[in-house]
């Protein structure tokens, strides 16, 4: 049993005594211990592992085998990491494969969704999406005509999935739905099954970024019926800056979909240099051109830590976290003026925590610069707190909620311009 809440370091130290997980906070890279991470939402930090395995593949692979290792592992890699990648989605093993980039992999699925649904012509999405995701589905509507068009739901508040205006939006027109599974920027994650069922009702197939869930939930695509799915590998995955991303793709409509960026990685037999393409079967046909394999080499190493970890107890001790982080703002940060911005009910909130203040913004300058505190933030006013359940500890959110406390009673941040800078 937990203790129940008290807003003293005593307190963050006990749940961090009972922590099954605290081992695997030494396998990162932590060369500050002071500096208190909270964007592994973002990206992730560097496991240890991946220093070793990195330089292996350099020297080794690349610098001893050249050209050799392709067919040493090289070749395989997409299919072998999406296969781990699998394991976190509840998917098969060969419906999950590593390519490009999220962005890239949401255009093409988009696209092959729409080539299988003739006579539909809508898409349908809401407006608390990550930004992106529109901007690849206005894409995708531009180029496959006049006829189509994208509706984007729009959202009551900023906080909560309008699943209700979404119902109510997936009609007989609708061939694809496209929804991010866990929100950016409150957190609200979704119920997937649910919305999955109510796309497939009406004959609309469903696309899910799982880019903010994967790796701090345990996510079931078939266990829902999922069609397709696409997502980041350098947020909770630690996969390193531009990691590729992975698709899935259920085993069903493998062989109906083609890549709209039909290229020769997805050739049925790239090396025969035929001049007409002809698909590769199964997923490897979403592959266009050659992968990057230190980026790969690097997400594979980062996966395995949470393979080793569980994503069972990744979740639980999520919950625990943002539990604890919701409690410390209602006990210490409300009357400061800071809004709980992130759903109340775990059971709909991924694995951040965002508090909106009238001065966050500068807030957020502050505490970044002077404090050592480091979570991320997204207008107008929400100040992100990311929790990675690998590697933040209790403490750590004890400590980052008195230095924010101190920015405010200070007045720390007044020195701060409220345009503040490019990257937030
Ligand atoms: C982080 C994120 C992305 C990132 O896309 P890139 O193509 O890697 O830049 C896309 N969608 C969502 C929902 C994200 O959270």
């Amino acid at each position: 049993m937990i203790p129940p809440f008290r807003p003293d370091a005593g307190y963050a130290q006990e749940l961090d005594a009972r922590d099954d997980l605290v081992r695997f906070r030494q396998q990162f890279v932590i060369d500050d211990p002071t500096y208190i991470y909270l964007d592994g939402n973002s990206l992730g930090r560097l496991p240890r592992v991946t220093v070793e395995r990195l330089q292996q593949v350099v020297e080794q692979e690349w610098g001893r085998r050249l050209i050799r290792s392709w067919n040493e592992g090289w070749f395989d890699l997409p299919e072998r990491v999406g296969a781990k990648m699998a394991v976190l989605l509840g998917a098969s093993p060969d419906e999950v494969i590593m390519a490009d980039s999220t962005s890239v992999n949401l255009y093409k699925l988009a696209l092959a969704a729409l080539q299988v649904q003739s006579g539909r012509t809508k898409i349908v999405t809401d407006e608390l999406n990550f930004p992106s995701d529109l901007y690849i589905l206005q894409g995708v509507v531009r180029l496959a005509g006049p006829a189509y068009r994208l509706e984007v739901v729009p959202a009551a508040d900023e906080l909560s999935g309008p699943v209700e205006q979404l119902a109510g939006a997936i009609d007989e027109e609708t061939a694809l739905v496209v929804l991010t599974h866990t929100i950016f920027k409150s957190g609200y994650t979704y119920d997937m099954a649910t919305l999955t069922e109510l796309a497939h009702r009406a004959g609309a197939l469903i696309l899910w970024d799982c880019s903010h869930s994967v790796g701090a939930m345990p996510i079931a695509l078939n266990a829902a019926a999922v069609d397709l799915a696409v997502g980041c590998s350098y947020k909770y995955l630690n996969g390193g800056p531009g990691a590729p991303a992975f698709l899935y793709v259920r085993r069903d409509w493998q062989e109906r979909l083609n890549n709209p960026i039909s290229g020769w990685m997805g050739q049925h037999s790239p090396f025969a240099f035929a001049l007409d393409y002809q698909p590769a079967p199964g997923l490897r046909r979403f592959l266009t051109g050659t992968p990057s394999i230190l980026a790969l080499a690097a997400v594979e190493a980062g996966l395995e830590l949470l393979l080793e970890a569980g994503l069972e107890r990744v979740r639980a001790k999520s919950v625990q976290q943002t539990e604890y982080l919701v409690a410390l703002w209602e006990a210490l940060l409300a009357p400061l003026g800071f809004r709980l911005k992130s759903p109340r009910q775990p059971e709909h909130r991924g694995s951040h925590v965002t508090l909106g203040h009238d001065e966050g913004l500068r807030i957020d300058q502050a505490l970044i610069h002077e404090m050592s505190v480091q979570p991320d933030f997204r207008r107008p006013d929400n100040i992100r707190f990311g929790i990675a359940p690998l590697y933040n500890t209790f403490t750590e959110l004890h400590e980052a909620v008195q230095r924010l406390r101190t920015v405010v009673t200070e007045q720390l941040y007044e020195k701060y311009p409220a345009e503040g800078p490019a990257v937030t």
